[in-house]
């Protein structure tokens, strides 16, 4: 691969840092911001540092807002007595897509992996159980994602959240619309199969 020089190469380096963009894709873009016209650029930069200067979490549900409290926490609308647990802001985006849920969230910004160093203190755990001594939480459902760690990091809260007399669920993981029995893998099906309700 061509190496460049001076302010190009250090524009390469710094678009290779973000997820999910490789060497090749970095150049593209590096390049790509350089015929820009200007304006543009500075649009871009601007966005870039007001985004990480304002957006801070929800002091309640820890949420990313550029308020202390997040639109749906300052919503009266929604109920206060469950709150949905949930790994990423991107989560909550993708719940709030359905329009089914009115409760309240909890953003974990991460889940429990021994394997990569992440212990529980390290996530938004204790922000969550601050939330349960005062406010009137009947219900708190574990939507962390269906993989070993979303798994472990649902029974490790669930194991603090049930002595206080709280009601602790589980989102159902199964097959996807469309898709077909003969392909899912066992995990789905029997996750499927655990979820299963009356008709
Ligand atoms: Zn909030």
């Amino acid at each position: 691969m061509q190496t460049y020089s001076g302010p190009i190469s250090s524009l390469i380096e710094e678009f290779s840092k973000l997820p999910g963009v490789g060497k090749k894709t970095a150049q593209r873009l590096a390049f790509h911001v350089i015929n820009m016209n200007m304006i543009d650029v500075e649009k871009l930069s601007e966005a870039l540092i007001n985004a990480k200067k304002q957006i801070k979490y929800c002091s309640v549900c820890c949420n990313i807002t550029d308020s202390s409290k997040c639109n749906i926490c300052s919503n009266p609308n929604r109920t206060e007595d469950t709150i949905c647990v949930v790994e990423d802001p991107r989560d909550v985006a993708a719940m709030e897509k359905t329009k089914e849920f009115m409760g309240k969230y909890h953003v974990l910004h991460g889940v429990i992996s021994p394997m990569e160093g992440v212990g529980p203190e390290m996530i938004k755990i204790k922000e969550l159980l601050q939330r349960l001594n005062n406010e009137t939480v009947k219900e708190i459902i574990l939507a962390t994602n269906p993989t070993i760690e979303g798994e472990a990091t649902a029974m490790y809260i669930s194991r603090l959240i049930k002595p206080l007399g709280i009601k602790v669920t589980r989102i159902a993981h199964g097959l996807p619309v469309g898709g077909d029995l003969e392909y899912a893998d066992e995990v789905t099906i029997s996750k499927a199969l655990e979820g299963r309700r009356e008709i």
